[in-house]
């Protein structure tokens, strides 16, 4: 399939100050658009003018939420050259969303070249200081006119950009984590590991009232004993315990993500041993109590790595360490950034260049 490059009549304002660059509210001149009929597969592919869509009020994904999606980022590095991290693993994952969302799968080689072509259109608007990137979005929605429940026959396929600011401006300051035993974000058998819309629509309850409370995000427990830890906000979590880096496994009820595979490697790197199993609310405070638990940090696209500072369950708040960032979450922090920016060497080949 060729991709279409369809003319640009207008040219948005360039960022003055990439300091008061922010997340996903600012977006670039130009998306790549396809779409997809039942029996004619994937067509039309283009890289259009950003502009609004026109969609039917009764289409599908606008009242039974098939819809998936995708994050990640491009750096411009210390060299020059831009940079995506892993990002076939992004399109891989997509298509396990799109199966489960009983979707059309995507060619992941050809998604990539067309992301490639845009961004190559679009490179003026990758910002260049230290931190900032820009943030990468595939979408795919449902577009068939119909208000009959079943998985529809036309699909939207579409990418978008958005140059974002430094995750730590300010520093790295530890959030205060709510531990969750009245919400949960997934069941077993449920669509926990799909990245689909409706399990943040489900989580927004649950992270307004921590934000209410005081709290930066919400660690969800397992749907069936509300005991064992399955994901921080939208991120992975892993733990320093014992020694032992520990993270939830892989069981169909959290994200796959990137960013969790990739730190695990550079763990076995450093010679740590890591244990992929759920840690229980009881050794989070116990462990915090007696200083087996040194370190806790989410993992994520947006902010890499994320320290925890503090947990609270029901009245009880314990504080990680000594609240500030600990030694691994810094080291793994540094390397990661460092592999995406190009100031520490990729060994695992991790880095597309454009
Ligand atoms: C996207 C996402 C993650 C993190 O995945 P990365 O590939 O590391 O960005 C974790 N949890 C949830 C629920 C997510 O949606």
């Amino acid at each position: 399939m060729d991709i279409e490059i369809l003319p640009l009549t207008e040219k948005k304002p360039r960022i003055q100050d990439e300091s008061q660059l922010g997340f996903g509210s600012l977006f670039t001149d130009r998306m790549f658009l396809m779409e997809y009929e039942e029996g004619r597969g994937w067509h039309s592919p283009r890289i259009a003018p950003y502009a609004p869509f026109s969609l039917d009020p009764a289409c599908a994904v606008l009242h039974y939420a098939q819809e998936i999606f995708e994050g990640l980022k491009a750096f411009r590095r210390q060299d020059g050259e831009i940079a995506l991290f892993r990002p076939l693993d992004n399109f891989e994952r997509f298509n396990r969303s799109a199966r489960r969302m009983c979707m059309p799968e995507i060619e992941p080689a050809f998604a990539l070249k067309a992301l490639k072509q845009l961004l190559q259109l679009e490179a003026d608007w990758i910002p260049r200081s230290e931190g900032t990137s820009l943030y990468i979005r595939p979408t795919m929605i449902a577009t068939d006119p119909y208000l009959g429940v079943r998985p529809s026959l036309k699909y939207l396929f579409y990418i978008i950009l958005s140059p974002v600011g430094a995750y730590y401006k300010g520093g790295f300051s530890p959030v205060k984590i709510w531990i969750s035993d009245e919400y949960v974000r997934s069941t077993p058998g449920g669509t926990g590991e799909a990245k689909t819309g409706g399990n943040y629509a489900a989580s927004l309850r649950a992270s307004m009232e921590a934000t209410a409370k005081g709290f930066d995000q919400v660690l969800w427990l397992d749907a069936v004993e509300r005991k064992y830890v399955e994901e921080v906000g939208s991120m992975n979590i892993c733990f320093l315990y014992d020694g032992k880096v520990i993270t939830s496994p892989l069981k169909g009820t959290i994200l796959d993500g990137i960013t969790r595979r990739s730190i695990l490697n550079l763990i076995k790197d450093m010679g740590l041993e890591i244990e992929e199993r759920a840690l229980s609310v009881a050794e989070i405070i116990d462990g915090a109590e007696s200083g087996r638990l040194k370190e806790a940090f989410g993992t994520g696209t947006a902010a890499v790595v994320s320290p925890v500072g503090e947990f609270t369950y029901r009245d009880k708040t314990v504080t990680i360490g000594d609240g500030e960032m600990g030694e691994l979450t810094g080291k793994l922090y540094e390397t990661l950034t460092g592999i995406q920016y190009g100031k520490v060497a990729d060994r695992h080949g991790w880095v597309e260049k454009l």
